[in-house]
């Protein structure tokens, strides 16, 4: 029989770790990507594609034991606090082996300018007080905490049009989609004059350069902490995450 395996989504490793399974499985696996359905364009994901919410922790329960669900793995953003907190109860309360698959952490430069602040009402106080030229790379959920900031240009990059304008006195939008590369990040920030970058302290590699180019500039790194992820099994990397499935599929 089949395993039936539960990828939580919406980010790259996800995407790769569902390539990465198609081809160590193949017709062994029944892969099922779940997406929030929050980006319209997705790229291509191999095997069956969910979108929508499972209506919160006990409906991703119910969601688990109704599809027979034998493995899960959380590859979601690490500030998709919500998800992973949920995932981890409903595998708790199913019983299903689930593994957070987690970005690595990035190491700074050493001679960056960061602050690490606790959430976005600090990262503004912080701009409010300090900033001219803001690059905000935080996605479109969170902008509302740089709202009414005066003299403070925003620079926000997003990967799709966002459904309502943003709540910001003056800015402009750049959409782009990760990966990034040093030269084009240094040379936006520099043609931009920005002074302070913006970001969630995401880690992995494909969002790295901001770090690096606004380091060579100059510029000052507002990062906001990474949620804490919830207990249970952990995995850095898709090689991990295949080796975590192959013990567990052994297991079940
Ligand atoms: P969140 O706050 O942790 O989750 C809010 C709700 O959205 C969840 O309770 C769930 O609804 C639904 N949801 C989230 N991820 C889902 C998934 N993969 N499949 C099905 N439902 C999901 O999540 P978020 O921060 O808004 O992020 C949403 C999605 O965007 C995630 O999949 C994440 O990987 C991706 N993403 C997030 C960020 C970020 O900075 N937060 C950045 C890049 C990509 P129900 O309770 O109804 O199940």
């Amino acid at each position: 029989m089949k395993t039936k395996m539960l990828i939580l989504g919406g980010t790259a490793e996800s995407r790769q770790l569902a390539s990465a399974l198609d081809k160590r499985f193949g017709d062994g696996a029944h892969i099922i990507s779940s997406l929030a359905g929050r980006t319209k364009n997705v790229p291509a994901i191999p095997g069956e594609v969910r979108v929508g919410g499972f209506g919160g922790k006990d409906g991703l329960s119910a969601y688990l034991k109704k599809e027979n669900i034998n493995l899960v793995i959380d590859a979601t953003h690490p500030f998709a606090e919500q998800i992973s907190n949920n995932a981890a109860y409903a595998a708790n309360k199913t019983g299903v082996p689930r593994v957070l698959l987690q970005r690595p952490s990035w190491r700074l430069p050493e001679n960056c300018d960061a602050l690490f602040v606790p959430d976005m009402v600090e990262a503004a106080s912080i701009v409010a007080r300090t900033a001219r030229k803001v690059f905000l790379t935080i996605g479109v959920n969170e902008l509302a905490a740089f709202s009414h900031i005066p003299k403070v240009h925003f620079v926000v990059r997003m990967i799709e049009q966002p459904e309502t304008e943003p709540p910001l006195d003056d800015f402009e939008i750049i959409y782009a989609r990760p990966p990034f590369n040093i030269n084009d990040e240094q040379k936006l920030m520099r043609q931009h004059d920005i002074d302070v970058l913006v970001t969630k302290a995401s880690g992995g590699a494909a969002t790295f350069a901001k770090i690096e180019a606004a380091t060579n500039i100059g510029a000052r790194i507002i990062l906001i902490r990474r949620p804490p992820p919830p207990d249970g099994d952990i995995v850095s990397g898709i090689d991990g995450a295949v080796k975590w499935i192959e013990k567990s599929i052994s297991l079940l």
